[in-house]
């Protein structure tokens, strides 16, 4: 199922993961359909394939990035109690999922992709650059790409580090759920992130960290994945 929704245009693709089931939110579908996936993906952008943009790193498959915003949705919304969501994107390489997360969050909301490479913040802020949507979120600073240890989180100069993000997405295998993601999840918060169970990478699965209202922290294993790893930055 995961790997027919492949399509000939932008919106075939989000047509056949919608029939596919792999989005079932009409507010996710239409995120999606405003960000063409061309403008971030080297070839064949309509496959429902993970595809290499160098440094060892993919723009994973868009099955694996429409799961994440379903799963993420609540938090990334817009609501009286969430006026203005923030979101923060561990290892955004190609900034596809940034974009389409920067869709949801509304106009006071904020995105912020974090990568450890800087080609690649590069690379997601120039693919952004592309559409006059992308123009206009970095411009209105709704979008930020910033340079960072993902493993570390993120909080911006003069921020107070307590509680910043309402859902945190992990693009890259971790050994564990870093305590200090979970320390930036406010209350509450969700946090979607691939953990390496062995180790090894060999293993690999998503799990959904929820901190309620009052902080208590619940962990839900979801499914199988193979992301690459969450690691130091390469020595230049
Ligand atoms: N979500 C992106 C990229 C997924 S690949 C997309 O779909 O386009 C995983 C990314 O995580 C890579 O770009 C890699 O450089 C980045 N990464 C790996 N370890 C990291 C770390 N410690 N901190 C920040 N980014 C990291």
């Amino acid at each position: 199922m995961a790997w027919r929704s492949s399509g000939a245009s932008n919106t075939d693709l989000i047509e056949n993961l919608w029939r596919n089931k792999m989005i079932t939110d009409p507010r996710v579908k239409a995120a999606f359909l405003k960000v063409d996936r061309a403008q971030y993906a080297p070839s064949n952008p309509y496959d429902d394939s993970p595809k290499s943009i160098g440094h060892s790193a993919t723009i994973s498959a868009p099955h694996m990035h429409a799961s994440a915003v379903e799963k993420l949705l609540p938090f990334i919304l817009p609501s009286e109690t969430r006026p203005s969501p923030r979101v923060l994107d561990i290892g955004s390489g190609s900034g596809y999922l940034t974009h389409v997360m920067a869709e949801l969050v509304g106009d006071k909301g904020v995105v912020v992709g974090v990568e450890h490479i800087t080609p690649l913040r590069d690379l997601g802020e120039k693919n952004m650059r592309k559409s006059a949507d992308g123009r206009q979120f970095l411009e209105s600073d709704r979008v930020k790409f910033r340079v960072g240890d993902g493993r570390k989180g993120w909080t911006e100069d003069g921020e107070e580090g307590e509680g910043l993000w309402d859902a945190i997405h992990v693009g890259a295998s971790a050994k564990e759920v870093h305590p200090e993601l979970l320390r930036q999840l406010r209350a509450p918060g969700r946090m979607f992130i691939p953990v390496d169970d062995d180790g090894e990478g060999w293993s690999q699965h998503i799990w959904c960290v929820d901190k309620d209202a009052e902080g208590k922290v619940e962990r839900n294993k979801l499914f199988g994945v193979r992301y690459v790893p969450l690691t130091d930055a390469p020595k230049v």
